[in-house]
């Protein structure tokens, strides 16, 4: 999953007003960084299949630090505490909580549409209920999901300037055109190691303009 990670994000704005967007936006897919500077490593693996899944090319057989659901769970409370710990305002447990969950956010959803490639624990199952078999169906969930999130976030903020108007709404089209781009049938697939630094770019690039755009609202 890619923009639908960002529900999370926009839903704990609404929880907790003093946490930036952009600092959820790299909480929610905190994991998907440490994926793909492990897939640069060598730790992890990962093989480009075409038409692996109708919507993913990705065969993502070996990820048990990132995506295991033991695995996830040590990176969100490592995240959340160290994020509490961290946190200059008030109530720094519930700062920290939320941290925490937006990232463990990421395994639950990645499990709906992931294949089954999601450890459950050391030696146990692999689990994910394939929705990327549909490319329809998994980008109406995806996108759904977002814009439930995105609904939250204007809701519960207001323009603080002009541009607080416009902003959020150029922030979804971008996220919504990165995902079309994402899906655009190629004739030669990236490398695992292009599909990494690609991620790692598109992650961070996104946390950036959730910045800019968080600047333009107000709670
Ligand atoms: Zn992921």
């Amino acid at each position: 999953m890619f923009i639908g990670h960002y529900s999370t994000a926009f839903a704990a704005r609404k929880l907790k007003p003093a946490i930036p967007l952009w600092h959820v936006f790299i909480a929610a897919q905190l994991v998907d960084f440490g994926w793909a500077i492990l897939v640069m490593l060598g730790v992890e693996k990962v093989r480009v299949i075409p038409h692996f899944m109708e919507a993913s090319m990705l065969d993502l057989y070996y990820m048990p630090y990132t995506h295991s659901l033991p695995g996830s769970l040590i990176w969100a409370i490592g995240a959340g505490a160290l994020y509490g710990v961290f946190w200059k305002g008030e109530r720094k447990f519930s700062a920290g909580l939320i941290f925490g969950a937006v990232v463990f956010s990421h395994w639950l959803l990645d499990l709906i549409v992931h294949a089954p490639d999601l450890l459950l624990y050391p030696g146990g199952p692999m689990v994910g209920f394939a929705l990327w078999n549909s490319l329809v169906w998994s980008q109406l969930v995806e996108g759904g999901l977002l814009l439930a999130g995105f609904a939250l976030y204007m809701f519960c903020t207001k323009p603080k300037t002009k541009a607080g108007v416009w902003a959020p709404f150029a922030l979804l089209a971008f996220m919504v055109a990165l995902q079309a781009y994402n899906h655009i049938p190629v004739e030669v697939p990236p490398t695992p190691l292009v599909f990494s630094v690609m991620g790692v770019f598109a992650y961070s690039l996104l946390a950036l303009l959730a910045w800019l755009t968080d600047r333009t609202r107000t709670s």
